[in-house]
């Protein structure tokens, strides 16, 4: 049967407009419908937007700093309406890039939702399009638990968007984006509490680092709340919200920011008319080759719940274009090793398995860590203190794990991504020559066993 397309993608976010781009590059007749923003979350509500507010947060802490070294400023004043105005003129400056790299890629781009109608059929805007392939690259979207209220408080999505810099705000969440969130509100100036239900946020990190961050954050007059959650959320007669704990207490805000994880992207999307099956999470069920439960509809990205980064997607987008039609070029998405950072101020870098995992996974650990004060607070009053660790495996010398709190971690580890998926050992970290005078040295340096 003749199709109309080779491969239909549906959204026009990190992993489709990559696996959409390289498969017309290799030849392949392709769709990509996209119903709301070229570039998905990332550019429009997610790395993108977030990393610009993270920088302008930063600049307190530059402006903080710059006494000790001479200088004398008058007193700073923030506009976020002028902050916000900038993020959005360079986020259309980027849609308007993704759109010149799908067309000139020879992709022909739809505008609007796509429906599928069958497993090798999509309608978009009324119109019915056929193909042999259909990628499904829809993403994710906020998840708000259902209290009363909960209409009241606002996601990421709405946090890009706010009119004003809210006076207070309550952060809900102990994820990616509920520490980087609290670090950007307090940072520009917001009086921010983060609430998070259990023990120690960031659930997953290596153990040192999540006690280092709390630290840190404390240090900085962040109102961290563990172990607490709200029950509901009630508007105030003169407009600020009180949200009532599940232990009784009561905290009045002017903004509650939900950052409690993410649902997979489905709405309406016409699952049913196919043999696409979900997973218990209730993400898209696939094999190791992206292939779902109906064989001509290929899941990559946040939608099929794996590891929800743009770097993730966009090797995913890969793996599919490439099976798919070049399949000499094919070689798998390597998951192990994955780095990450978390731009919470200051910043963590991480990549490779946790002390926690290591044990877990019955290596014999060693592990070196160190924490110091970096050379350019010395010649100011902050006693902010940055932490790296490296977990190492006792009898192999393989290093497991690098992890890092503190300036420029995102930088730092990329580098160390590289190492460990070479394989490398302790040792060769100890005969690498550090580049002096940096903190990332000290990776290089650490000689002691700390346990
Ligand atoms: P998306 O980028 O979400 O793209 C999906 C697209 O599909 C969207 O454009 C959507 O409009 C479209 N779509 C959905 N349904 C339909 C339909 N039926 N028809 C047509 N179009 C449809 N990751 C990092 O690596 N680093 C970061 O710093 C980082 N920061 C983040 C910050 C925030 C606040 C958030 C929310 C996420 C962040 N992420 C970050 C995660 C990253 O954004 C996602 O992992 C990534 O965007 C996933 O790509 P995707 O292609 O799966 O989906
Ligand atoms: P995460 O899954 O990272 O974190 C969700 C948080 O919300 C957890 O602390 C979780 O607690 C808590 N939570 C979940 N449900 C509830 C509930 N019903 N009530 C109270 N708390 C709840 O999600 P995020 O929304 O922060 O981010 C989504 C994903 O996007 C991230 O996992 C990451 O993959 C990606 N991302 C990446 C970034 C980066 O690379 N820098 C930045 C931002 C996002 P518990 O741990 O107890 O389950």
């Amino acid at each position: 049967m003749a199709y109309d397309f080779d491969l239909f993608v549906i959204g026009a976010g990190s992993g489709g407009v990559r696996a959409a781009r390289f498969a017309a590059g290799f030849g392949a007749k392709v769709a990509v419908a996209e119903s709301r923003y070229l570039g998905g979350t990332c550019v429009n509500v997610g790395c993108v937007p977030k990393k610009l507010l993270v920088y302008g947060a930063h600049v307190a802490d530059e402006l903080e700093q710059a006494a000790g070294f001479g200088w004398t400023l008058e007193e700073g004043h923030f506009d976020w309406g002028t902050l916000i105005a900038n993020k959005n003129r360079e986020i259309e400056r980027l849609n308007g890039i993704y759109r010149n790299l799908l067309v000139n890629s020879g992709v022909t781009l739809l505008q609007g939702h796509a429906h599928l109608t069958g497993a090798n059929e999509v309608e978009v805007d009324g119109q019915r399009y056929t193909a042999e392939h259909i990628l499904i690259a829809t993403g994710g979207w906020p998840q708000v638990p259902d209290i009363p209220g909960k209409e009241l408080a606002i996601t990421s999505n709405e946090a890009f968007y706010l009119k004003d810099l809210p006076r207070r705000v309550l952060v809900v969440g102990g994820g990616y984006i509920a520490v980087e969130f609290a670090g950007i509100f307090q940072g520009l100036g917001a009086a921010t509490t983060l609430l998070y239900r259990g023990d120690l946020f960031l659930r997953g990190f290596d153990g040192s680092v999540r006690t280092h961050l709390k630290e840190e954050l404390e240090k900085r007059g962040l109102d961290l709340q563990f172990n607490a959650d709200i029950q509901r959320i009630d508007k105030l007669e003169d407009g600020s919200l009180k949200a009532t704990l599940k232990d009784g207490r009561e905290l009045v805000t002017d903004c509650v920011f939900y950052a409690t994880g993410r649902r997979p992207m489905l709405d309406n999307l016409g699952l049913e008319n196919t043999g696409v099956e979900l997973d218990a999470r209730g993400y898209i069920r696939v094999d190791q080759q992206y292939q779902t439960t109906a064989p001509s509809i290929l899941a990559i990205g946040d939608v099929i719940g794996r590891v929800q980064l743009t770097p993730v997607a966009l090797a995913e987008g890969m793996a599919v274009a490439r099976r798919l039609f070049k399949p000499e070029q094919y070689r798998p998405v390597d998951y192990q090793n994955i780095p990450t950072a978390v731009f919470s101020q200051p910043p963590i870098g991480t990549v490779g398995l946790t002390e926690e995992q290591a044990l877990e996974a019955g290596h014999k650990v060693q592990v070196f860590e160190s924490r110091f004060r970096a050379m350019k607070l010395t010649l100011t009053d902050i006693q902010e203190k940055t932490l790296m660790k490296l977990v190492v495996d006792a009898e192999t010398d393989k290093v497991l794990g690098c992890h890092m709190v503190g300036p420029d971690a995102g930088e730092i580890i990329q580098g160390l991504g590289v190492a460990l998926k070479a394989g490398a050992t302790k040792q060769q970290f100890d005969e690498t020559i550090g580049v002096h005078p940096t903190a990332a040295e000290e990776f290089v340096t650490m000689r002691t066993v700390t346990r």
